[in-house]
């Protein structure tokens, strides 16, 4: 775990965490990050009962996190509410690319220091200034009661935001060592049962709250005048993926449904699901591997507080149409519910398939082979791009000093943690 900084404010209220990812990223590598998210969620959940949550930023979030493809792996710690500044977690290709370091990161952001910086931490390890880089000595410093709570836990030599030996040593010599025998430091592959109850503690979790959508998601019930129809279902592994917007990447699960109205009149559609659902109507067919071909429309978010799609069409005759079910982010599983309202009963049918293992191998390698080939573009025309990042890169780390100079002279709790 870490250890916690003092202060309500620190905290994400409700342990909800929006999100944006800076460019910089493909949708595959946007969707590896989201994925470590979900395992985020659900190591910390409580029978199922989410703790925390990421969900991408919608236009009323005053604050959320900044996913950046930057100089190296770091995140503010907390909220920082009233601060302005963009919440940064940079997390570069590849090096902060697996469990460990994202998650190092996310704890950051949840609001947790270093282990080595609890009150306490003399008594544990031992720490060799003279072996420390100066400009990154601010990452070994102490921490008292009045900056840090440790929420009555152990000093956690497992925890995943304990550094390691030689974590920023100038020769190879320990930074930081246990006094205590037998005892390893800085594991970066998964959170410390120490690390999770923290996080519970510090967010106040309970086994009572919003459960976690691996299980099938409660049923609106919606007037009988308004003949409502229901279709449920639940994205899955197994589910067939598409580029939802053309771009890079083919990984947005979805299902095709055959949408049948009987006759002309106002009908509405509304999603209930807690995966920031997305909706395309198409003329007749859709085309996953053509998904522009026949759109009608898509529908994203009913309003800023539901990112869930609701939207109504007027139908001047009877009609059918395929609507196509998909999420907002790529490669994001979970239950769903649709249900239609008008002045005569709609239908929605599956028409997609689910689970076949041939024909998910093909579009896998139709995907590898279209990835392939627009890496082979990209590498193509990357020395242009390449000086052009030099060029910003060398602008960011200008900027970087420049913010980091301003951050110590203001207080530590600002400043990025490594
Ligand atoms: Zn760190």
């Amino acid at each position: 775990r870490g250890v916690a900084k003092i202060g309500n404010s620190v905290r994400w209220p409700n342990g909800i965490m929006p999100y944006e990812f800076a460019a910089g990223y493909t949708d595959t590598l946007q969707a590896e990050v989201v994925s470590r998210m979900r395992k985020l969620e659900s190591l910390t959940a409580i029978n199922n009962v989410r703790c925390i949550q990421f969900r991408p930023r919608i236009s009323s979030d005053l604050y959320y996190l900044t996913i950046r493809n930057g100089a190296g792996c770091s995140s503010y710690v907390g909220q920082n509410p009233g601060v302005a500044m963009e919440r940064t977690v940079s997390l570069k290709y590849p090096g902060c690319f697996d469990d460990g370091r994202t998650m190092h990161e996310f704890m950051h952001a949840l609001g947790f220091y270093h282990e080595q910086s609890r009150p306490d931490r003399d008594s544990y390890v031992k720490v060799n200034w003279q072996n420390i880089q100066s400009d990154m000595a601010f990452n070994f410093d102490k921490y008292d009661n009045t900056v840090v709570n440790t929420l009555n836990t152990p000093y956690d030599y497992a925890s995943i935001m304990h550094y390691e030996k030689t974590a920023f040593s100038i020769n190879y010599l320990p930074a930081i060592e246990p006094t205590q025998t037998n005892k390893k430091i800085g594991q970066r592959y998964k959170l410390s049962p120490i690390d999770i109850q923290e996080i519970r503690q510090f967010y106040n979790c309970s086994a009572n709250g919003v459960l976690l959508p691996t299980t099938i998601i409660p049923t609106t019930t919606i007037a009988p005048s308004l003949n409502p129809s229901y279709y449920s279902s639940e994205f899955t592994i197994n589910h067939p993926m598409f580029a939802r917007n053309g771009s890079f990447g083919t990984n947005y699960y979805y299902e095709t449904l055959r949408l049948t109205i009987p006759a002309s009149g106002s009908y509405t559609f509304q999603c209930t699901s807690y995966i920031d659902s997305f909706a395309s109507l198409y003329y007749t067919n859709f085309n996953p591997s053509s998904p522009a071909t026949n759109l009608f429309l898509s529908y994203d978010d009913a309003n800023a507080d539901n990112w869930e799609f609701k939207f109504t069409i007027n139908f001047p005759s009877d009609y059918t149409m395929d609507f196509v079910v998909t999420t907002y982010s790529p490669s994001v599983t979970g239950p769903f519910q649709i249900v239609a309202t008008g002045p005569n009963k709609a239908t929605l049918v599956r028409t997609s398939s689910i689970g076949n293992p041939n024909r998910q191998q093909q579009q896998q390698d139709r995907q590898q082979q279209q990835q392939d080939r627009q890496q082979q573009q990209q590498d193509r025309q990357p020395q242009q791009q390449d000086r052009q990042q030099q060029q910003q890169d060398r602008q960011q780390q200008q900027q970087d000093r420049q913010q980091q100079q301003q951050d110590r002279q203001q207080q530590y709790p600002q400043q990025p943690q490594p």
